[in-house]
């Protein structure tokens, strides 16, 4: 196929064939391969090193000589912010080969891929911006007046500081595979950290990218770091006693084997997990705007969000229109048979709600796994409204690729498979309600808490159920705007099985820090900002 020829030849440079240590290009130790297929097709797209536990021990010791020589902590976090921000604009300056290579290794259209690496440059110049308020968190006087209850006594004086914590692991998920790491590597530098990134086996190539970008901005050598591998990579990095923290974006198995690894050592660790969102729709919602926002909820990434609504809790009195009138408008939705061509349609649901294109899974093994919830629900008596099975070959232009019908399952049973676990595909779930009791006790019927929507026009009722929800990112709207939204001010994360800690935000900065007192007596602070003159 020609287009994925021309990624193909992007993908010829240094970066996305070989490790990055101790600020080098680097072959793998044992000299071993991954490969990665097109999800259109299934055509072999590249093959990159699979970087072993010897290969994750070098970036460790190239880590921890960085760490130990301090350049890099030494720096204030304005002056490191002025480096990284560098590499965000270095992923805005590669965006089309950037978004061409992800739409080639995830297999989503090349607009949304351009738009979402967009928001991953803006978001990494938003860390950068928050340096200075880094610098201005150093040395802040606890002073409460002191006095009885006071801190500090008397007697002597306590500043906060917040340092870096050490030599960092980050391990991050495909389905946003620049955005999802660059949004652990840039606080994690700008926070003064020295750190390892491994980046997803299933689609990581654009993150090989950030290596080159490091090394193009000047980061010191060591103190950025890919090793390419599969998951004995990363359980070799969230393992090693020198690895102070683990940053972890992916599903809620994998991270609770990573906190299962930290906890001997008690390491920090940052989990942003999996997610089983509901969109509550009450009866006083425009029906138009309810399938929209439906739509967009489960199919947007091809259901391959965390945040991801799929499961939809509607009122009964509207729920025969909502779902006939869903059902019209998926089975009209094209497929995506060439994404990395694919510049008009995709997810123009970011843009204007609309969800204009069914674009195929990542790869063989989740295409089997979503099919196998589809095959077991199937036999347990789930109905089907829609899909169900995958497209036929005219459909999609081609045998090979990993398509999946976008597939809607009601009245399903509250204890189904396909209600409580993340199915990471284009299958919604549907439960109906009546009271707005019932409706909270829908959303929250999982052990899930990551995101979730409520559709109403009673902005009261809207903002009262919203509240109720478990989760860590809730919207309330008549509209279905801001569904999915995110702005990297604001803080979000999870509850119980979607997380521990949060992403984004000053809070998010304050994940790669550790904060810590000083004590000091017998001097003033104005003393310690004297030059030495002995
Ligand atoms: P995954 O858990 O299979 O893999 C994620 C990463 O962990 C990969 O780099 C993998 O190699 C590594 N890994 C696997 N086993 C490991 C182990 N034992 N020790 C250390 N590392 C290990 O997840 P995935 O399939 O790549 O990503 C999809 C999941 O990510 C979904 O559950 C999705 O909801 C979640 N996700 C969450 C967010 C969020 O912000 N909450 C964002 C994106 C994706």
């Amino acid at each position: 196929m020609k287009s994925l020829n021309k990624v193909q030849s992007h993908l010829i440079a240094e970066c996305f064939n070989k490790l990055y240590i101790g600020g080098q290009f680097v072959d793998a130790i044992d000299g071993e391969k991954i490969p990665t297929y097109y999800p259109a097709t299934g055509e072999l797209l590249h093959e990159f090193p699979r970087g072993k536990a010897n290969d994750v021990d070098a970036a460790i010791a190239a880590a921890e000589a960085a760490w130990v020589e301090g350049t890099w902590a030494g720096m204030s976090a304005a002056e490191r912010a002025e480096i990284v921000i560098k590499m965000a604009q270095g992923i805005e300056d590669n965006i089309e080969m950037l978004a061409e290579i992800e739409a080639a290794d995830v297999g989503k259209p090349y607009r949304q891929a351009a738009m979402t690496l967009g928001g991953a440059a803006g978001e990494g110049k938003y860390w950068c911006s928050l340096g200075k308020v880094l610098d201005a968190e150093q040395d802040v006087p606890v002073n409460s007046g002191g006095g009885e209850g006071g801190v500090p006594p008397a007697e002597w004086d306590v500043v906060y500081r917040r340092d870096p914590i050490g030599v960092i692991g980050l391990i991050s998920a495909w389905n946003y595979p620049m955005n999802v790491a660059f949004r652990k590597v840039a606080p994690a530098l700008v926070a003064g950290n020295c750190a390892i990134l491994k980046p997803s086996e299933i689609a990581g190539l654009s993150c090989m990218f950030i290596g080159k970008l490091a090394q193009d901005a000047g980061i010191p050598p060591g103190v950025f770091n890919v090793v390419t591998g599969d998951r004995d990579a990363g359980a070799a990095l969230a393992a090693s006693p020198s690895v102070s923290m683990i940053s972890f974006t992916g599903s809620t198995l994998t991270g609770s084997k990573i906190m299962g690894a930290c906890a001997p050592k008690l390491s920090q660790v940052a989990l942003e997990l999996g997610g089983k969102s509901a969109l509550v729709v009450f009866d006083d919602t425009d029906l138009d705007k309810a399938v929209e926002t439906t739509m967009k909820g489960f199919l947007a990434n091809g259901g391959q969000i965390c945040t991801a609504h799929t499961r939809l809790v509607v009122q009964d009195s509207i729920e025969a229109p909502l779902l006939n009138k869903l059902k019209e408008e998926l089975e009209k939705l094209p497929f995506c048979n060439d994404p990395i061509t694919e510049k008009d349609r995709g997810d123009r649901a970011w843009e204007d709600g609309m969800t204009d294109v069914v674009q195929p899974v990542v790869c063989d093994s989740q295409h089997k796994k979503i099919m196998g919830f589809l095959h077991e629900a199937k036999a347990a008596g789930v109905e089907v409204l829609t899909g169900g099975d995958v497209p036929d070959d005219a459909t999609v232009g081609n045998s090979g690729g990993y398509f999946i019908q976008p597939t809607v399952l009601i009245n399903v049973e509250r204890d189904a498979d396909v209600w409580q676990k993340e199915v990471f595909g284009p299958v919604l779930s549907v439960r109906s309600f009546s009271t707005e009791d019932d409706a909270v006790l829908e959303a929250n019927s999982t052990a899930f808490g990551l995101a979730s929507t409520v559709m109403s026009s009673d902005p009261a009722k809207a903002m009262r159920v919203a509240n109720r929800i478990r989760a860590g990112a809730v919207f309330a709207t008549s509209t279905g705007e801001g569904l999915l939204a995110e702005h990297p001010a604001v803080s979000r994360g999870g509850f119980g099985f979607s997380g521990v800690g949060r992403e984004l935000g000053i809070g998010g900065l304050h994940e790669y820090t550790e904060l810590k007192s000083v004590n000091y007596t017998g001097f003033s602070l104005a003393d310690t900002k004297k030059k030495h003159t002995g």
